[in-house]
């Protein structure tokens, strides 16, 4: 399989799992601890991972190297001498992603980009939508690639998915690109 970079998501969670209590996750053979919280809303709960390093609510996990990161902490711990003017890196991507998503219509709502963001929007059953859509979540799938592993891509690359033409917009489901990073070459 492709994937490198495991997303541990919410919906990962079961309803029956308890706030406060590690829940054992494995992955690769490893077994990884993870709190969670949850927050009282006005439908019920909502559930939140705790981040191992920071404390913080999330709402996604990532395994980077031997531990789990929110997207922030993994932003700082590994690779904090990142330059953010590498070329193929995470500031060119999410700029290309912008204007990308503003010559179809979209408006780019918040970091991480996800698909499911922009149901609201009159084109969402739209074939065409969907396609810019899956665009931009391979794409980002790159940034967070650069952010977390430092992964840069060759403009070869980038172009392909832009005009549509990469593998991996066939290849993978809009959730599969969203839940989990891919290697994309
Ligand atoms: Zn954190």
């Amino acid at each position: 399989m492709g994937s490198y970079g495991l997303l541990f998501y919410l919906n990962s969670l079961s309803q029956e799992q308890k706030a406060g209590k590690g829940i054992k996750v494995s992955y690769c053979g490893k077994l990884f601890s993870v709190e969670f919280a949850e927050q009282r809303t006005g439908f019920g709960t909502r559930k939140f991972f705790v981040c191992p390093v920071c404390g913080k609510r999330r709402t996604k996990l990532f395994l980077c190297g031997s531990g789990l990161f929110c997207v922030d902490c993994a932003d700082l711990k590994p690779y904090k001498d990142l330059q953010n003017s590498t070329k193929g890196g995470y500031r060119e991507i999410q700029y290309r992603m912008e204007r990308f998503a503003e010559r179809n219509g979209i408006k780019i709502k918040k970091w991480p980009f996800e698909f499911v963001d922009y149901a609201d929007h009159p084109a969402y059953n739209r074939k065409k939508f969907q396609k810019v859509l899956k665009i931009l979540q391979v794409l980002e799938n790159m940034r967070l690639q650069n952010i977390l592993f430092k992964t840069t891509f060759r403009q070869r690359t980038i172009k392909a998915v832009l005009t549509g033409k990469h593998p991996a917009l066939t290849k993978y489901t809009l959730p599969e690109l969203q839940k989990y990073l891919w290697v994309i070459e």
